[in-house]
């Protein structure tokens, strides 16, 4: 299904590469102070060696950095996103997004998806990736614990992984309130409890409180990941489906599209 050529996937594999092959990140997302210029100096550096080599043998022997870069993997899945929805708009019964090549200096996996069980998509088509490209975990909500804290670590670990998404969507049934008002008393209606009173709390949408919570459970139930992500080895990205159209909504704050978020 995915060697359709249609004009609107074609044009994309051309822009797609285009931008595959432009500078990440650009120039006016630099941060300006000097520890953190340091450190996107080295996310440019790994960039710039995932763009120059495809084999270990071009890598720095030292580098203890993923040769991926997480805003890299973000971006590609960003732009396989994009052509998804395009595909879907040409064709809703069949969309067939030609997909682009798979970025040099992955590990086993371009990015593993944590994404709520009754999203009726398929998730490696979603995100420009082939089914064996993503690591996809299916649970309600998806509400993360610690079996899953544990099996992403041992991915980041094992194989180079540079990226998570944490993946809900509109007209979900583990976040919809029950329909005659009274509790189900289930563990999935007590975590959607829990964070709609965290959303009415922040004054979040419900999807940003939960995802964002979600997100601070994986990083407190694992160290490593925890590490991870403080070094911007690993980034876990937040995004609302949108099952019609295909889309993602990246709920990411605009700061942390920078080649280095603040430290919390
Ligand atoms: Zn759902």
């Amino acid at each position: 299904m995915f060697d359709m050529n249609t004009p609107a996937s074609r044009s994309w594999l051309v822009a797609g590469t285009a931008a595959l092959l432009a500078a990440l990140p650009p120039a006016q997302e630099r941060p300006e102070h000097d520890a953190s210029a340091a450190r996107a100096s080295r996310t440019a550096n790994a960039d710039a060696t995932h763009r120059s080599s495809n084999t270990t043998a071009g890598r720095p022997t030292h580098a203890p950095h993923p040769a991926l870069p997480p805003l890299f993997a973000w971006k590609y899945v960003r732009m396989g996103n994009d052509a998804f929805v395009a595909a879907k708009q040409q064709d809703p019964e069949h969309p067939a997004p030609k997909l682009l090549p798979r970025p040099a200096g992955a590990g086993r996996y371009v990015c593993a998806v944590v994404v709520c069980d009754d999203l009726d998509v398929e998730v490696a088509p979603l995100l420009g990736l082939r089914r064996q490209d993503v690591r996809v975990v299916r649970v309600p909500g998806p509400f993360v614990n610690q079996e899953i804290a544990a099996m992403l670590e041992r991915v980041a670990v094992q194989h180079d992984l540079s990226l998570i998404l944490l993946l809900s969507h509109q007209h979900c049934e583990a976040l919809a309130p029950p329909a005659d008002g009274a509790p189900r008393h289930d563990a999935i209606d007590e975590r959607r409890a829990l964070v709609q009173r965290l959303a009415e709390r922040h004054r979040q949408d419900l999807h940003d409180a939960m995802l964002r919570r979600q997100r601070e459970l994986l990083l407190a139930a694992s160290k490593e990941l925890s590490e991870r992500r403080r070094k911007d080895d690993l980034r876990i990205v937040p995004g609302v489906v949108d099952a019609r159209s295909g889309r993602i909504d990246w709920r990411q704050r605009r700061a942390q599209e920078l080649p280095i978020s603040p430290v919390k």
